[in-house]
Order: structure tokens, then sequence, then C-alpha cells
């Protein structure tokens, strides 16, 4: 780790990551482009799965709810953090879910 990979770990504290069970599974985690409602729920539940053994899971959820992150988190989807009250400034999960 260089000197400015370790100030941005001071700072933003997620050297937990580097204990993640998702590493190299990034397409699981985030959606495609148009994402189809289907294609979400089935990639989110392989998410979930992997979430599931994840020691960092708690830090995980607590660091996406935190800093409104896109994407799924700690076994937590966009939805679900919205709906647990963590808003998201653009909750382009939420919406298409809503209007679908
Ligand atoms: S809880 Fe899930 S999203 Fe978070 S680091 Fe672990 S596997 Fe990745």
């Amino acid at each position: 780790m260089d000197l400015v990979d370790f100030i941005t770990r001071e700072l933003t504290d997620d050297a937990w990551m580097d204990d993640g069970a998702c590493k190299g599974l990034t397409h699981l985690f985030f959606p495609t482009a148009a994402e189809r409602p289907q294609t979400r729920e089935l990639r989110e539940q392989a998410a979930q799965r992997v979430c599931e053994g994840c020691m960092v899971r708690v830090q995980c959820r607590d660091f996406a709810r935190d800093n409104h992150e896109y994407g799924f988190w700690g076994g937590e989807s966009e939805h679900e953090r919205h709906a647990a009250g963590f808003r998201l400034i653009a909750p382009i999960g939420v919406r298409a879910r809503q209007s679908s």
C-alpha cells in the first residue's frame, strides 16, 4: 500500500473492503444500463447469497447506508436501504420497481 492509498483508507475507513467476499463479482452487485426488473431480481438474489457468507457484512451495510451508495451492499439492495430510511439522491432501482 502506497502513501496515497494509506491516507485515503484512513480518511474513508474502508479497509474492511479487503475482506469482502465479493471480490471479482462486481457484475452481481451493480446493474448494467437499462437492466430489466426480472434480471435485477435474479442478480440481487445471487449477490445476497454471496453477502450471507461475508465476514464484513455489517460494516458494508453501514458504509452504504452512511454514504448513500448505489448497488447491492451488505446484503441490502438500493430498495431495501431506501425503505430502511437511508435515502438515495436519485433512487433508480426504487423508481424502476414503483413503475413496473
Ligand atoms: S457484505 Fe456483500 S457487498 Fe459487502 S463486502 Fe461482503 S460480499 Fe461484498
